[in-house]
């Protein structure tokens, strides 16, 4: 729907959306990014693990939502409600919002520019993802499957959701250490990975997102949570009680029978 068009004009309502995580300040930042685009060509729409790219004919924009960011569509250069960066298109606005704020947008010359992007690990959507790359990524570490499918530098793009479902998939306790899962079980959980994520798929996208809904959200997903934000109720494998547990400030739910 973007691709191909022209950014007629950006503009940035609320600067802490673009605050860099070092270096230049707010205002730099806002204004780099307004006059990079002015007039510049969005030639194609990507993402890189959690990151959403425009690539533009020169550069590119990099987009993280964090916990709610999203994006809105405008059939006009008019934006209603709290938008932070607007870009103003041929045919219309794409709105880039974030009422907590975590949600940054930056300007970069390439995409590795960006430290976050640069160390990202493999992708759990491309054919590279194997259960043999899993394997290797797991018997490299001692830390608890949890914090290592968290960290970005290993698998890029699994949150704390998608992680623990996962886990739950896969049978695997969020905390036994990584280097302790044979062949056999990186295969299942590499399996559980990629199931998880295509349910997610699935779901996000029924009903269709309403990108021109300010209040719409991703109702959809509640469909295929099996263990996240199910504390005290009843495994649907085994009926014994979720459990939550704290891990590097994370709260991770499993099934302490059926998970091991
Ligand atoms: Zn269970």
């Amino acid at each position: 729907m973007v691709a191909g068009s022209r950014i007629h004009r950006c503009r940035v309502i609320h600067r802490i959306a673009v605050r860099p995580s070092s270096g230049k300040r707010q205002a730099a930042a806002a204004a780099g990014l307004v006059n990079r685009l002015r007039g510049a060509r969005i030639r194609d729409v990507a993402r890189r693990g959690k990151y959403l790219l425009l690539e533009m004919d020169r550069g590119c924009v990099a987009m993280h939502f964090r916990l709610d960011g999203q994006l809105l569509w405008f059939d006009t250069r008019q934006t209603r409600g709290q938008v932070d960066v607007a870009f103003e298109l041929d045919k219309g606005t794409l709105g880039f919002t974030d009422r907590r704020h975590f949600g940054r947008v930056l300007w970069l010359r390439r995409p590795e520019d960006l430290p976050g992007i640069a160390a990202l690990g493999v992708d759990p959507l491309a054919s590279e993802f194997t259960a043999a790359r899993l394997l290797e990524i797991l018997t490299g570490s001692s830390r608890p499957l949890k914090q290592l499918l968290l960290d970005q530098t290993k698998v890029a793009g699994l949150g704390n959701i998608y992680s623990s479902e996962a886990l739950w998939r896969a049978k695997l306790h969020p905390e036994r250490a990584a280097n302790r899962v044979d062949a056999p079980t990186a295969r299942r959980l590499h399996a559980a990975i990629v199931r998880v994520l295509a349910r997610a798929l699935e779901c996000c996208s029924d009903p269709a997102p309403d990108f021109r809904d300010p209040e719409w959200w991703f109702q959809g997903l509640e469909k295929m949570l099996r263990v996240y934000g199910r504390e005290g109720k009843p495994c649907r494998r085994c009926s014994a009680h979720i459990r939550r547990v704290k891990q590097g400030g994370r709260s991770s739910f499993f099934c302490p029978r059926c998970q091991s």
